[in-house]
């Protein structure tokens, strides 16, 4: 008998004909022997519609008063999910049991509308295991110190199912979603796209921080510190191995270069034109960003001509505004000459941890996005990872002329 924790996403609760499948294939591995923990997400469409709602009453979402309100609406859709779920476990002559965030408790800290889990109590979940229930729990939402409902950032219910099996200590963490596995890029840009069979844990991290959607970043993050041993699959087959979450990569010494590309709309790029060049410059620009909470992404600085240089740097595309105001303060006081702000910009990053021992792989990927016309705006690598922001309008030709001329349709060789 093995403690299997399965999530599934909204698109697999979308309808109560697909609540009663996900109900029926929990009932089926309960009935195999295994002690089972379900953690749903929202009906498709119902966190967006929730939110939705409260703009129409305040546009305005900057302030904590504001964004714990936010919460409280948008944790509805999962406390919806799981008692119809637990419903139609019952109905299919599964016991079961629903569980908010707050009852179990998942405790978290006060960052409403992107909180963090602090701590998992196990006590009240593994008594309904051991009265032989299915335990379904909310995904996305936990409860703060104060007892207020916090909610854990868009895609938040993977980072809940990973959490709960690192606190459970499960056997298993099956993430079922609308498709099959983690593939090399978004399959539905790239109709070629190959499902990867696995992945290692830090090429997944770096997919999720560049944008693949696919796994919330944080769940990864929580994969890897207890290394939960975690897999993508398929709602809507009942065959299938998904893709395997890896913690070791000796197993993959045959492994392509490059294992996929990820892409981000939500960029927007900021410049800060004939800066001088002296001590405390970057300072004096990102400081004040950072001091509103705007993550800085990427950051370029020229070398400077006549002791005066340009200064460039990314930000989400929600925050474009905001940096935009902030930079605006601060030209007249660093004695810039002008402020241009770009909000239709994109982020292209092949990701791969075969790239270490391979050179040639970035003048590869200038050569592939020169010969189609794209202009590249900005450049960052790590490691294992190469990223370029070019015109959104080339997006999706970026991925599938990279896509393809890294020859990542086939299986590696
Ligand atoms: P869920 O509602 O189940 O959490 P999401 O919409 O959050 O599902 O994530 C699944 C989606 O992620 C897929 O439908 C796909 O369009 C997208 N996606 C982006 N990059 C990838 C990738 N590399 N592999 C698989 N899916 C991806
Ligand atoms: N329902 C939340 C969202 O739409 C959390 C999730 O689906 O993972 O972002
Ligand atoms: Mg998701």
């Amino acid at each position: 008998m093995a403690l299997i924790v399965h999530k599934y996403g909204g698109t697999s609760m979308g309808s109560p004909e697909r609540i009663r499948n996900v109900a029926k294939r929990v009932a089926k591995w309960a009935r195999a022997g295994h002690q089972m923990i379900v953690v749903p997400s929202a009906m498709s469409g119902e966190t967006n519609r929730l939110l939705e709602l409260a703009k129409l009453l305040s546009p305005e979402q900057s302030t904590a008063e504001l964004r714990r309100e936010l919460d409280m609406i948008a944790s509805t859709g999962e406390q919806v999910s799981v008692g119809l779920l637990a419903i139609a476990l019952q109905a299919e002559g599964m016991p079961a049991v629903s569980y908010a965030g707050w009852q179990v408790p998942i405790a978290t800290d006060v960052a409403y509308t992107k909180a963090r889990i602090q701590s998992i109590e196990d006590g009240r979940v593994r008594s309904e295991l051991a009265a032989g229930k299915v335990v379904v729990i909310t995904g996305f939402q936990g409860v703060d110190p104060q007892g207020n409902v916090t909610t854990l950032g868009r895609g938040g219910s993977d980072t809940s199912a990973v959490a709960i099996a690192a606190a459970m200590k499960a056997d298993e963490c099956l993430i079922y979603t609308d498709v099959d596995g983690v593939y090399t890029t978004d399959p539905r840009i790239v109709p070629e796209a190959r499902r990867l069979k696995t992945i290692t844990f830090e090429e997944m991290l770096e997919m999720a921080s560049l944008g693949s959607k696919v796994l919330q970043i944080r769940s990864v993050e929580f994969a890897g510190k207890y290394k939960v041993p975690l897999r993508v699959l398929s709602s809507f087959e009942d065959t299938g191995e998904g893709t395997l979450i890896t913690y070791e990569e000796d197993e993959k010494m045959e492994q392509a270069i490059i294992s996929g590309i990820a892409f981000s709309r939500d960029e927007a790029k900021i410049t800060v034109t004939g800066v001088p060049d002296r001590p405390g410059i970057a300072y004096a620009i990102l400081g004040p960003i950072a001091d509103a909470n705007v993550d800085v992404d990427m950051i370029i600085q020229n070398a400077s001509v006549d002791g005066i240089t340009d200064f460039s740097f990314t930000v989400h595309r929600n925050d474009f505004q905001k940096a935009m105001d902030i930079s605006r303060k601060i030209q007249a006081h660093i004695g810039a000459r002008d402020i241009v702000g770009d909000s239709h910009v994109c982020k292209v990053s092949m990701v791969g941890v075969g790239m270490r021992s391979h050179v040639g792989i970035a003048s590869q990927m200038f050569r592939t996005l020169a010969e189609e016309g794209i202009n590249i705006q900005m450049i960052s690598t790590s490691e294992i990872k190469i990223s370029v922001v070019v015109d959104e309008k080339y997006m999706e030709l970026a991925v599938r002329v990279l896509h393809k001329a890294f020859g990542l349709e086939s299986e590696p060789v």
